[in-house]
């Protein structure tokens, strides 16, 4: 049946039972029929309703829907309702990681950031550290260009000039301006405002550059720079700028260290090598070495025993040589001095999130300062 008049067995029910406890109540006196005989009332079956497609909201109002389909939810409405609320409360834990990861991410990009301009600033410092010796370095081929003008200047004014020798002289000329624009070519590249850029570089080429500006510094300073890089060609993955500062900062400290040291070992020896699990730089000096205590706290931001130093140059280098998951130690120097040794992955080794420099990527190589404890790797 789809709907009709129907008795409700229930009210039938309920009602007799009245008219029983009524006549108990009597004590046992049956009366005339009190009840007026229960009427019938419109009743539909919804399965049936639903299966002749015809709509529930059509039936009058007073008219009873029995016989529900049994969906998944009424039978199993616990079961049900206890899945979604874990749904919902993955689906929430999920959104939840996703919006941490992603502020953990735009952290460590600001970070990097942050990083980078103040490793930025910090070459800045050196520049000023290096003025006098850059200043020297402009100013010598610029006073020879002067001399040479002049030189030409009277040659012109002569009765015969002689060609030959005009030539010579303009290009001494054309080779010191180079000499100088080369010096300032340098500076510009080591303090443009660049974002830093990931890549494959020669090892000893890159560091050659920074060698440039150290020579003269040196040479200011009467010390003498013994070089043995013997890395080849081989690469390694990071900032041509960074690297150079790596050495730069290291030099400079080597040469701070040496200021005390009689004129027969100041020498600041700066050495690479390609090794079974990567390259080696080393920068060593013969000046007074850390002590035992300030060891700990060498690559710490802000510390310095220097009366005018920014105590920035360590934990900059640092920063730069974790980067492609390298390391940088320190350590006394039989006979007097430090040996500064800083170890870099060969670029072959490095997987490509590695080599972007991720921040996010953990090193694989211990980031203490001790990089003779790295496990050793092979660079193909
Ligand atoms: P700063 O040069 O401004 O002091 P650094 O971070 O470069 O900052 O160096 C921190 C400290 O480490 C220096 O003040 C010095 O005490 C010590 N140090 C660095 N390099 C050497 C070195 N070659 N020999 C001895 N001590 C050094």
């Amino acid at each position: 049946m789809t709907a009709g008049a129907m008795y409700d067995f229930e009210e039938n029910g309920r009602l007799t039972a009245q008219a029983a406890l009524s006549i108990l109540n009597d004590q046992g006196r049956i009366e005339a029929p009190t009840f007026a005989p229960l009427p019938a009332r419109c009743t539909a079956n919804a399965t049936q309703l639903e299966r002749y497609g015809l709509s529930s909201a059509a039936l009058p109002t007073d008219c009873g829907v029995i016989d529900y389909p049994k969906s998944i939810f009424r039978v199993y409405r616990g079961v049900v309702l206890t899945a979604l609320a874990v749904l919902l409360a993955q689906t929430l834990t999920i959104v939840a990681l996703l919006a941490q990861r992603r502020s953990r991410r735009l952290a460590e990009a600001e970070v990097a950031v942050r990083r980078s301009e103040l490793a930025r600033a910090a070459r800045f410092a050196t520049v000023g550290e290096l003025s006098a010796s850059i200043a020297h370095e402009v100013g010598q081929p610029l006073g020879a260009i002067l001399s040479n003008a002049d030189a030409a200047e009277l040659l012109v004014k002569a009765s015969h000039p002689d060609a030959g020798e005009l030539g010579e002289i303009l290009s001494d000329v054309e080779r010191d301006a180079l000499r100088a624009s080369e010096v300032v070519q340098r500076l510009r590249s080591l303090l443009q405002k660049q974002s830093v850029a990931f890549g494959s570089l020669p090892f000893d080429a890159t560091l050659q550059c920074a060698l440039k500006l150290i020579a003269p510094e040196a040479k200011r300073r009467n010390i003498s720079v013994e070089e043995n890089f013997d890395a080849g060609n081989a690469e390694i993955v990071g900032d041509a700028v960074q690297i150079q500062q790596v050495l730069l900062n290291l030099a400079i400290n080597a040469m701070d260290a040496m200021q005390d040291t009689g004129q027969s070992s100041r020498i600041l020896t700066l050495g690479t090598k390609r090794l079974a699990n990567g390259m080696e730089l080393t920068v060593a000096d013969r000046g007074c070495s850390f002590g035992s205590a300030s060891a700990p706290r060498l690559f710490e931001p802000f510390y310095t025993t220097k009366p005018h130093g920014m105590g920035l140059g360590l934990s900059i280098v640092r920063s730069i040589v974790e980067a492609p998951h390298g390391c940088v130690g320190a350590a006394a120097r039989d006979g007097g001095g430090t040996v500064f040794t800083v170890w870099l992955p060969c670029a072959s080794e490095l997987t490509d999130a590695d080599a972007a420099g991720a921040p996010h990527v953990q090193p694989r190589a211990p980031t203490a300062s001790h990089p003779g404890n790295t496990a050793p790797r092979t660079c193909s």
